[in-house]
């Protein structure tokens, strides 16, 4: 996955391009690919002893974080905005997904810092367990199917805290021309990309209930330089850029709350 010549492995789920059983899978960093690329050259006899520690720790028990504000005309009408509390065990998972996480916690504020009274309930949910079986995502989708609520909506920002080009829209298409038509508040700040397309893992289960579902589009040349490894720290993520992202989502989910979207089954595919 890498996209920078360094010497961070990528994590994350490894599938074997050999379907044979009991050969294990690693990741290998760009540097150290390209030096066994060569060694392999010079000797295709080559023989490589590879040390792993890597375990399964038990299973434990653990939550998502749900906060909301209540909508003041329709509170069982959810507009929600979300992220992945948990990474991969080296760097801090920064862009993947504090920065999302932070983000969406801004949605609030900014609504509250504006004196906005949501009109739908504002729900900010953060997902546990994306990167290792997505249990948040389905426990909070099971909840949602008990039907006790409608979702009018669900944005997810888990594509790293990067400039913010625009949203990736899965619903409807009256619903996709709705939100396409807001496309002249978005210009000016170059977040005009509105586009149908994959929206996020977490927010995925709701699809089966044909939620709108939108994912925060961002310029996306560096997040591979980071993302699973542990130079995905603190210090990659630029404030202004990460303040520009929550500020799309806010507007968008403003926007949502005033005029709504068209009710419609979801036709299109991720
Ligand atoms: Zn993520």
């Amino acid at each position: 996955l890498g996209i920078e010549e360094d010497d961070f492995p990528h994590t994350g789920s490894v599938t074997s391009a050999l379907p044979i059983p009991g050969i294990a899978s690693v990741a290998a960093s760009t540097n150290h690919a390209v030096k066994l690329s060569n060694w392999l050259k010079k000797d295709p006899h080559l023989q490589l002893y590879i040390e792993n520690d890597c375990k399964m720790l038990p299973e434990v028990l653990s939550y998502n974080v749900v906060a909301e504000v209540k909508g003041n005309a329709f509170p069982k009408s959810i507009i929600l905005a979300g992220a992945h509390l948990d990474s991969w065990d080296m760097g801090h998972g920064a862009h993947d997904d504090g920065a999302g996480v932070v983000q969406s916690i801004e949605v609030m504020r900014i609504f509250r810092a504006l004196g906005i009274k949501p009109r739908n309930t504002l729900r900010i949910v953060l997902f546990m367990n994306e990167e290792n079986g997505m249990r948040g995502a389905y426990e909070y989708a099971r909840i949602v199917g008990k039907g006790h609520e409608r979702h009018v909506v669900a944005l997810e920002s888990d594509a790293g805290g990067f400039s913010p080009r625009g949203f990736r829209i899965n619903a409807g298409e009256a619903q996709l021309e709705a939100i396409q038509s807001w496309a002249p508040l978005f210009q000016p700040y170059l977040m005009h990309h509105l586009d149908a397309g994959f929206s996020g893992a977490d927010i995925g289960p709701l699809k089966e209930f044909d939620v709108p579902l939108i994912g925060l589009y961002v310029d996306p040349q560096r997040y591979y330089g980071y993302h699973h490894t542990a130079a995905d720290t603190f210090d990659k993520v630029n404030r202004r850029e990460l303040h520009m992202g929550a500020a799309a989502m806010a507007s968008l989910l403003f926007l949502i709350d005033k005029y709504g979207l068209p009710e419609e089954q979801v036709l299109l595919s991720e």
